[in-house]
């Protein structure tokens, strides 16, 4: 030690020691800065800034070897041979200046030791190329300094690049940067001993000016390393900024984002999707595959090796997407993202991750009750339209079976609407029962339902007759029993040409169920949808067929058989539609029975006939018939009464003809209206007697005037035993009670005598006179025959 203070004294000149020692100082500084980027930049920036610190420690060492050298005996003429110096230099920067460029890339700190060594021993090297470059001396190195020298450089500079950058800082570095580099020269220095070699003719000015040079050539490139990590801190304080303000936009934002780059590694991404992943804020993802992401979620919920694969096929399918998508990602835990996937023209995508749970759940109950009757919770009308559209086209074998409750108004008349409600509700449990958990039901509205059957006739015909026999059995309501029934109307899609067809022919088959008595099914069938239409038109023609003037009156006599003379004439209505022609009171009369005009054609006839009576010559009666729906309305009586008052006709000329269907029901009440027509002086007769019901019940409890004995038994009483024997029958009966007995559709002379002989006291039919228009023709009032 004393011995390197003395030399240090008398072999080094002052003012190189301290400048070298100055630049080694500079030098230091400026390769720990630069050492500190090469770790920052990526791998794409990373070669300038290697490259950089490579030439500027290698030069750097170099320097500082250089100028003390120069400053080293000066009382010695030494000179330097050029290309060794040049190779000194260069071995600086590929020995020293690369390790220390190349120590920080290193993950590991014991290749950032290695590497730094390396440097350190380069140090050394150089220096003993850089002394083999010195001209006009004889040297000898102590080989225990020497390895001494190496050491010193070796350790401190592994020491420098193998601290953790927490300590690195760049006085540390550059403390340990300038040990080794002053430590290595002067120890070696000290175990070189120099000798004067014959004559050197070196210039000792020279030797300043060499170095005057070196020290600007360090100079200036020192200068230059500093403005550029000066401008290069700058910059990327910048980025730090703007990064800062990215990264505070970035976790700030309601929605999850990650950016996956062109290899599929993260680049970018946010707290939010940390959050939605159950990532702590802290976990770091930059850097990552998505397939190593997959692998640290599912570690983080225990997911299986069937889920991972199919979280990698689902990315895998993300990648693929080429344009903008969204799609609703239906999480595990029951959460709903929509994931938005924005392919990058460079490569990679930007995926944002939005919760909408919440919002996909109320959408879900707008759907629900949109779609879902709230009384019943069966499907409504549109969510049955919507199943008709979906399994309509590509078309799927079904039948759509429209249901309608019997008899559920007067229920809802009857009881109220509440239990009409609790009615509705069970039978929606007994349909949803018999369709089964996969079978659809709806509710259309009121008391029509709709079940759909996905098979053949056989199967739906067998789920209708369960429908009508489920709905038969009477329903529980608190304290109430109440009985109803259904009609169903049946369409296979088959039949139809879409759903709206399908609907339509099903709503005709249950119409035509309804027609038929109820409690029933009808199959659609060709040829019903023109039946429907033709029906509809001749509803609507029929509306003005009376004040168009389209319908007359026709009329049949009646004749006494007591003394052959015409005795009154049944009205029978015509009418003859402008297309159509001629239509029989027998196709049109129960159309209008349906739908209720049967009560102003009725008055109508009413009126017509007792006008058209009251001109007839004599005390003929006139016959008018009378519907079961026109007797059981209130109007009938109020009609009848206007009709004689407004002809002026006598009640007593008047007689109206019910048929046994208008009076099956309510025997009391029926009995009563009877009366009151009676009262009235109106007379009472049984039309088609032994079609309908034939109770002699009604004969006997029903206030009568005449029976009028169907035309069936006329027609078979000559050749048919039975018949006769009814015909004898019902005649004593009539006798019995005091009733006019009269026989209908008399076409030949051998039934007119044969109704004679049984004892009839009337008779009507084509022998006596077909129906005709009273207008213009001479009315006979008695048998020609
Ligand atoms: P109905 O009351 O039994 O009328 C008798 C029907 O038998 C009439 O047919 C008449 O033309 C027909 N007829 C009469 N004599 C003979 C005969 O010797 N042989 C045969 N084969 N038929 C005969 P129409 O006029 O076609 O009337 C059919 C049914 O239409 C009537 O049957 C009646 O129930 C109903 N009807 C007719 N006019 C009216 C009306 O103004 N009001 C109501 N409510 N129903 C009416
Ligand atoms: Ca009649
Ligand atoms: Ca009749």
């Amino acid at each position: 030690m004393i011995y390197s203070a003395v030399w240090f004294a008398t072999d080094h000149s002052f003012g190189f020691v301290v400048t070298a020692l100055a630049i080694c100082l500079v030098a230091g500084w400026l390769v720990a800065a630069l050492m500190r980027k090469v770790a920052e930049v990526g791998p794409m920036r990373r070669s300038g800034w290697l490259a950089g610190t490579a030439v500027v420690a290698g030069l750097g060492v170099w320097t500082i070897h250089f100028i003390a050298m120069l400053g080293y005996r000066p009382d010695m003429m030494l000179g330097f041979a050029g290309n060794m110096t040049i190779l000194s230099a260069l071995a600086a920067i590929l020995v020293v200046g690369l390790p220390l460029g190349l120590a920080p890339v290193f993950r590991s700190w014991r290749a950032r030791a290695l590497a730094g060594a390396v440097a350190g021993l380069g140090i050394g090297g150089m220096h003993y190329i850089g002394m083999a470059a010195i001209e006009g001396c004889r040297q000898t190195h102590s080989s225990s300094m020497n390895a001494l020298a190496a050491s010193i450089g070796g350790c401190s500079l592994a020491l420098a690049c193998a601290l953790p950058p927490r300590l690195a800082t760049s006085r540390v570095v550059c403390a340990l940067f300038t040990l080794a580099v002053g430590g290595t020269h002067f120890v070696a220095i000290a175990g070189t001993t120099m000798g004067r070699v014959a004559e050197y003719d070196g210039l000792p000015h020279e030797n300043i000016t060499l170095s005057i040079f070196v020290a600007i050539g360090a100079g200036v490139l020192f200068l230059g390393a500093f403005l550029t990590i000066l401008t290069a801190q700058r910059f990327e304080a910048q980025e730090r900024a703007h990064s800062a303000v990215l990264r505070t936009a970035l976790d700030n934002m309601s929605n999850g984002l990650i950016y996956l780059d062109g290899s599929h590694r993260v680049r970018l991404y946010n707290r939010r999707y940390l959050e939605i992943y159950g990532f702590t804020a802290d976990t770091k993802l930059t850097g990552l595959t998505a397939d190593q992401i997959i692998e640290h979620v599912g570690d983080h919920h225990g997911w299986s090796f069937e889920r991972r694969d199919e979280a990698r096929k689902r990315v895998d399918r993300w990648r693929g997407i080429e344009n903008f998508t969204q799609i609703d990602y239906f999480m595990d835990d029951g959460r709903i993202m929509q994931v938005e996937i924005r392919p990058i023209e460079e490569g990679g995508s930007v995926i944002t991750f939005d919760d909408v749970t919440k919002e996909r759940e109320s959408q879900r109950r707008i759907a629900e009750l949109a779609f879902s009757d709230p009384l019943t919770k069966l499907a409504n009308r549109r969510a049955l339209n919507a199943r008709l559209e979906r399994d309509f086209f590509p078309k799927q074998r079904f039948k759509l079976l429209l249901i309608d409750l019997d008899r559920f108004k007067q229920v809802n008349d009857t009881y109220g609407h509440a239990v009409g409600d609790h009615l509705l509700v069970q039978v929606a449990e007994r349909l949803t029962g018999i369709a089964g958990p996969d079978g659809f039901v709806a509710r259309l509205g009121g008391d029509e339902m709709a079940v759909l059957v996905y098979g053949d006739q056989t199967q739906a015909m067998a789920v209708a007759a369960e429908v009508i026999a489920a709905l038969a059995i009477p329903f529980g309501i608190g304290e109430l029993t109440v009985s109803v029934g259904c009609s169903i109307g049946m369409c296979c899609t088959d039949d139809a040409r879409d759903a709206v067809e399908l609907m339509q022919f099903s709503d005709i088959a249950l119409y035509e169920s309804k027609r038929h008595g109820r409690g029933r099914t009808s199959c659609y069938t060709h040829g019903m949808l023109e039946m429907v239409s033709d029906r509809a038109q001749l509803e609507t023609d029929m509306r003005t067929a009376i004040e168009r003037g389209e319908m007359h009156l026709a009329y049949q006599p009646v004749v006494a058989l007591a003394d052959d003379r015409i005795i009154g004439y049944e009205a029978l209505l015509r009418w003859d539609h402008p297309t159509l022609g001629s239509i029989s009171p027998a196709r049109f009369i129960p159309l209008a029975e349906e739908t209720g005009q049967i009560n102003p054609i009725g008055a109508w006839v009413l009126r017509e006939a007792c006008r058209q009576a009251a001109q007839l010559p004599g005390d003929v009666y006139v016959a008018v018939n009378v519907s079961p729906v026109q007797f059981r309305s209130p109007s009938l009586l109020s009609d009848l009464v206007q009709a004689l008052a407004w002809s002026g006709l006598p009640a007593r000329r008047l007689e109206i003809e019910l048929t046994e269907t208008a009076i099956v029901e309510d025997g009391r009440k029926i009995a009563q209206m009877l009366d009151a027509i009676r009262r009235l002086g109106v007379t009472v007769a049984m039309d088609d007697f032994g079609t309908g019901y034939s109770s002699l019940a009604h004969l006997r409890d029903l206030p009568l005037d005449r029976i009028k004995v169907d035309r069936s038994f006329v027609a078979t009483a000559e050749t048919d035993r039975h018949s006769k024997a009814v015909l004898e029958g019902i005649t004593h009966i009539a006798r019995a009670l005091n009733v006019v007995i009269q026989a209908e559709g008399v076409e030949t002379l051998s039934q007119l005598e044969l109704m004679r002989e049984i004892g009839f006291d009337a008779i009507q039919g084509y022998l006596i006179g077909r129906p005709q228009r009273l207008v213009d023709t001479d009315v006979p009032m008695a048998l020609s025959a």
